[in-house]
């Protein structure tokens, strides 16, 4: 007779077991039964991966002297939260261009008084590898206490070759050391950078044919992203970076219709990007194109606050028009500080009329396929990763209710419950 498996780790007693059904897929429309929502449950971790996600006493596993055995107290348990958008590695912050928008300030007096964009590319240039390593384990952490356990993670403050790969090259090192999964991402194409603005085709031909080779060789970063926007980049210069991207079969994303209608939303369907991100203006036939072309709307109603603007995007018609949508922080120095999912998630429902369905699946299982990640993470069945959330709520139907409360008691990846890292004073370890 096999011996029986001794689980690592077992939440014993969850009131309430959010599996997704175990699926590998993003999903558009969601109801209740969705969810595969299993009262009274338990779930077994073995070897880094789920072993057991169902009803109690039916797992087929025993508990050892090794196990370690987290009592749920019949609250919720469901998958990590995927990030699928973030700006996580910079140096320095931007709280007084913060404060001068909201007094009424433009971009353009905001960037005569020293900020914008090029204030952090600025500070990370200056900054050491080891600054931005310790910089960004501290910000992996602030994602992961409010439930987050896969990250995408872009470059995009270096602007040139040298640094955008040293940004790179700090995420994956610091990948390799942390937790969660960091999804790592080149944004070389972020702004044109002030050296090159009189000869912006050059700085284009310089991400297309230098930085996306180069990464791809050195294995730095899964996806290529472009920020298609006034202040940033074209269309068809976006299209000359994607192209490229495209022959190394590296696949792709893009910021697109943030501040207007620039059409990104079909470019990004016409180049057959995994996901378009912001689409605040996105207009029917982009929907329409995104829908044929199977493209995540990554959405970041958090960046919306932080800018203090009104107009969130159309989640309602991205989910009429049969596109999957996805949640996300956009964390990043400038348009949102923001690392909590669950407030983003709350704001989806406050502020994009999204079901408190439509919330959970879009910050698992759907930010799991925007990272190319669906198959490893997002929903819970034997054999996918161990990245669980024991939620302090009855039900997942208050966690929008309950916004801005970190009610995340456990988090769950890597195998284990996630501590705070050595870059932390003891003290804060013990506020944690
Ligand atoms: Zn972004």
């Amino acid at each position: 007779m096999a011996q029986p498996v001794v689980a690592d780790l077992v939440i014993r007693n969850i009131g309430e077991l959010l599996t997704m059904k175990g699926v590998d897929d993003p999903v558009v429309a969601p109801e209740a039964a969705d969810l595969g929502i299993i009262k009274r449950a338990e779930v077994a971790v073995k070897d880094r991966k789920i072993f057991y996600a169902g009803p109690k006493d039916a797992g087929g596993f025993v508990v050892g002297p090794q196990t370690m055995i987290i009592d749920a107290e019949n609250k919720v348990v469901c998958p990590g939260f995927v990030d699928s958008h973030t700006h996580a590695i910079f140096a320095g912050t931007r709280e007084e261009e913060f404060l001068m928008r909201q007094q009424g300030k433009t971009y353009a007096e905001i960037q005569a008084a020293g900020g914008g964009i090029v204030k952090t590319v600025r500070a990370t240039r200056m900054a050491s590898e080891e600054k931005l390593r310790d910089a960004l384990k501290r910000n992996i952490f602030k994602l992961s206490r409010y439930g987050t356990t896969t990250a995408e993670i872009k470059s995009g403050y270096g602007l040139n070759t040298e640094e955008e790969i040293k940004l790179l090259r700090v995420v994956k090192e610091v990948a390799l050391d942390t937790d969660i999964l960091i999804v790592p991402t080149l944004l070389g194409a972020h702004v044109v950078p002030p050296e090159y603005v009189s000869r912006r085709q050059k700085y284009v031909e310089l991400v297309a044919r230098d930085m996306v080779p180069m990464v791809h060789e050195n294995h730095l970063a899964t996806f290529v992203d472009v920020y298609v926007d006034e202040g940033a980049f074209t269309p068809d210069e976006a299209r000359q970076i994607l192209k490229a991207a495209r022959d190394y079969d590296m696949p792709r994303k893009l910021h697109a219709d943030e501040m207007e209608d620039d059409h990104g939303a079909e470019l990004a369907a016409e180049m057959g990007c995994v996901s378009a991100d912001h689409l605040i203006w996105t207009n029917e036939k982009g929907m329409k194109a995104m829908a044929k072309a199977g493209v995540i709307a990554t959405l970041m109603p958090g960046t919306v606050l932080s800018l203090g603007h009104s107009k969130f995007a159309d989640a309602r018609a991205f989910i009429a028009h049969g596109v999957p949508v996805a949640l996300a922080t956009d964390y990043n120095p400038g348009t949102c500080m923001c690392p909590n999912m669950l407030l983003v998630m709350a704001l989806g429902v406050l502020h994009m009329k999204m079901t408190a369905e439509e919330v959970m699946v879009a910050a698992t299982i759907n930010g799991a396929a925007a990272v190319g990640r669906a198959g490893d993470t997002g929903s819970l069945r034997p054999g996918k990763d161990a990245d669980l959330l024991v939620l302090d709520i009855d039900s997942y139907r208050e966690l929008p209710y309950r916004f801005g409360e970190n009610f995340a008691r456990y988090v769950v990846a890597g195998g284990g419950v996630i501590k705070a890292p050595k870059v932390f004073k003891k003290k804060y370890l013990q506020e944690s």
